[in-house]
C-alpha cells in the first residue's frame, strides 16, 4: 500500500520526543512489509544541520495562508540505509529557526500559521508530485489540519478520491490551541468553527480538527485509548473521542532495535547481552557512575530516569522521594532530562547536596540516554499519563527494570514482579497505581528488595531481555488498519 506519514519530527531528521522515534522508524518497516510508505516533515534548521544527505528538488509551490500566498519548496532525503523517501517542507521564515516549536521555554507566536502552512504544502505536495496515496497517515496536531482539507476540499479533486485519512494521538494533552482569529490562517469556512468541529471553548483547536475529520483515529496503546474516553485522561476532548470511539483504536508503539539494542550500541563502553549481561552492566554501571560524577559503588542500586521534566513524567514524585531517600538509602540516582525550570532547579539543588549519590544532567543527549540505560539497575517512569512509553521498552532490552506508575503504554507493557508473574515467567518490572509518593516509594523498595536477591532478579532482567517489543507487530497492526480503512470497512475498535 501506499502510505504518505506527514509528521512535526521524525528520527534522524529531528526530535523532541516519542513520536519523532515513531515516525522515524513505522516507515522503515512498513517498507520492509513490502509497502511503499513516503514521508513528510518540514525543513527544520536542526534536519538541515544533521549531516543527513538532503536534496533539493526542482518543486516550487505557493498556498494560501489567510489573505496572502506564501511559496515554499521541497527538499528530498531518505532514511539511512533504505530507500524510503523524505520529503523536507522548505520555507525558511517557518522553519530556519533554532527550536522546532519554540525557543527558551516559549512556543513560537506562530505555530498556527507554520502548521497551516505545513499542512497545505503536503496536500498540494500530492499533486505536485503526481503521488499515488492510499492512506494519508496524520501524526498530532500539527497535522490535524490534513484530515479537514482532505475531506473539505480535495474530497472531489482527481487524484484524491481513494484517499482515506487516518489521526495518531500520540499525546493528548499538548492539543495546538489558538485564538480564533486564527481561523482564518486555515482558509476554511468559518461554518467549521462550531463546537461539534473545530473549536473548543473559543479557540480554535488543531487536535479536536483531527479527531473529527479523520476516517479513523488510533492512539499509541490499548489502554491509553480507553483513558481517553473520560476525564480527566481526554484532556477536555473525552467527548469528541467517544463519540468516535467505533473509529479509535489502540495500537503500542515498538522499539528500533537498530538504535536501541546493547549488542551493537555504539554509545556503551561495553556491549553485552542476555549472556553476558551481569558483567556488561557491571561494566556500564561503573562508567556512567563515573562520567555522572558518583561514587563508584558495585553493588548499590543505581536509579536512572530520562525524559522530559514535566508534570506529566511524574517528577514530583520522584523529588519527593528523592528528598526523604537521598540522605538514608543506600541508592544512586542517574537523572537525565530537561523541561519545567521548577523541577529543574528541584533536581539540582537535591543532586548539588548528595553529589556522590544523586547526578542529574539537564540536558538533551541521546548518548547519555544510552549510557543510563545500559548502566542503571532500575529505570524509573511513574508518569501521571503516558500514552505509550518508550523508555520502559527501551530499559527491558537493556535489562533494566523498570519501575512505573500502571497508566496507559506503561500498563500495557509492564508486568508487576508478583509471586505469580515471577513463577509464570511474565513479570518484567515493577508497577504502582496510586499516584503518590508513597505509592512510588514502596514500588521502589520493592524492586530494591528484590535487587538483592540476585537469583530472582535476574529471572526478571531475562524475562525483559527476551521479549520483543520490535515494530514489526506494530506495523503489521497498521498495515491491518491502512488496508479496512482503504476498502472503507469497519475497523476494529478498542475496548
Ligand atoms: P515523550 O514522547 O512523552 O517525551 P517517550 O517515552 O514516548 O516520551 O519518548 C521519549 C524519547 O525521548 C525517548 O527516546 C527518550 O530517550 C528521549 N528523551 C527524552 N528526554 C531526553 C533527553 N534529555 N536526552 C536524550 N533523550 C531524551
Amino acid at each position: 500500500m501506499n502510505i504518505l506519514l506527514a509528521a512535526s519530527e521524525v528520527v534522524p531528521f529531528a526530535k523532541t520526543g516519542g513520536l519523532a522515534d515513531v515516525v522515524g522508524a513505522l516507515p522503515v518497516e512498513l517498507a520492509r512489509l513490502g509497502h511503499a510508505p513516503i514521508v513528510f516533515m518540514p525543513a527544520y534548521r536542526r534536519a538541515l544541520a544533521s549531516g543527513l544527505p538532503i536534496e533539493r528538488t526542482p518543486v516550487r509551490f505557493h498556498v494560501p495562508i489567510g489573505t496572502k500566498e506564501v511559496e515554499g519548496g521541497l527538499l528530498r532525503s531518505a532514511f539511512p540505509g533504505t530507500a524510503v523517501p523524505v520529503y523536507l517542507v522548505e520555507q525558511s521564515d517557518y522553519f530556519d529557526r533554532e527550536g522546532l516549536y519554540g525557543e527558551g521555554g516559549r512556543d513560537y507566536i506562530d505555530n498556527c500559521e507554520r502548521f497551516v502552512f505545513f499542512c497545505r504544502a503536503v496536500m498540494e505536495a500530492i499533486r505536485l508530485l503526481d503521488l499515488r496515496v492510499d492512506v494519508l497517515h496524520a501524526h498530532d496536531w500539527q497535522t490535524g489540519l490534513l484530515p479537514a482539507y482532505l475531506h473539505i476540499e480535495y474530497r472531489g479533486v482527481p487524484g484524491y478520491e481513494r484517499i482515506a485519512s487516518l489521526f495518531t494521538i500520540h499525546n493528548l494533552a499538548f492539543q495546538g490551541q489558538f485564538w480564533h482569529w486564527d481561523m482564518l490562517l486555515t482558509g476554511l469556512d468559518w461554518k467549521y468553527f462550531n463546537w461539534h468541529q473545530m473549536e473548543f471553548f473559543g479557540k480554535l483547536n488543531l487536535m479536536k480538527t483531527g479527531l473529527v475529520f479523520a476516517d479513523a483515529i488510533n492512539t499509541v496503546s490499548p489502554r491509553y485509548a480507553e483513558e481517553i474516553q473520560a476525564a480527566p485522561l481526554g484532556s477536555g476532548l473525552e467527548g469528541v473521542l467517544l463519540q468516535r470511539r467505533d473509529v479509535l483504536s489502540g495500537i503500542l508503539n515498538g522499539v528500533d532495535y537498530g538504535t536501541w539494542n546493547p549488542a551493537t550500541d555504539p554509545h556503551l563502553p561495553v556491549k553485552y547481552e542476555l549472556s553476558n549481561v551481569v558483567e556488561g552492566k557491571a561494566a556500564c554501571k561503573a562508567a556512567v557512575q563515573a562520567e555522572l560524577g558518583l561514587v563508584q559503588a558495585p553493588n548499590m542500586p543505581l536509579v536512572g530516569m530520562t525524559g522530559r521534566l514535566t508534570d506529566q513524567k511524574g517528577v514530583d514524585l520522584v523529588a519527593g522521594v528523592l528528598q526523604e531517600w537521598a540522605q538514608t538509602a543506600d541508592v544512586q540516582w542517574a537523572i537525565l532530562g530537561t523541561g519545567d525550570p521548577k523541577y529543574e532547579q528541584q533536581l539540582s539543588t537535591l543532586a548539588g547536596r548528595h553529589p556522590q549519590k544523586v547526578a542529574v544532567k539537564l540536558d538533551f543527549s541521546e548518548a547519555v540516554a544510552h549510557r543510563i540505560e545500559a548502566g542503571a539497575d532500575v529505570f524509573l517512569m511513574p508518569s501521571q499519563f503516558e500514552p505509550c512509553g518508550l523508555s520502559q521498552l527501551y530499559s527491558l532490552k537493556y535489562g533494566t527494570v523498570p519501575v512505573v506508575r500502571a497508566t496507559g503504554g506503561l500498563a500495557d507493557t509492564i508486568t508487576d514482579a508478583t509471586p505469580e508473574a515471577i513463577a509464570a515467567g511474565a513479570a518484567n518490572g515493577f508497577s504502582f497505581r496510586e499516584y503518590s509518593t508513597l505509592a512510588l516509594a514502596e514500588a521502589l523498595r520493592r524492586a530494591i528488595a528484590m535487587y538483592r536477591q540476585p537469583e530472582v532478579w535476574s529471572r526478571l532482567v531475562a524475562a525483559g531481555m527476551q521479549q520483543d517489543w520490535s515494530w514489526k507487530r506494530s506495523a503489521e497492526q497498521y498495515v491491518n488498519l491502512y488496508r479496512r480503512l482503504s476498502a472503507r470497512l469497519p475497523q476494529t475498535t478498542c475496548a
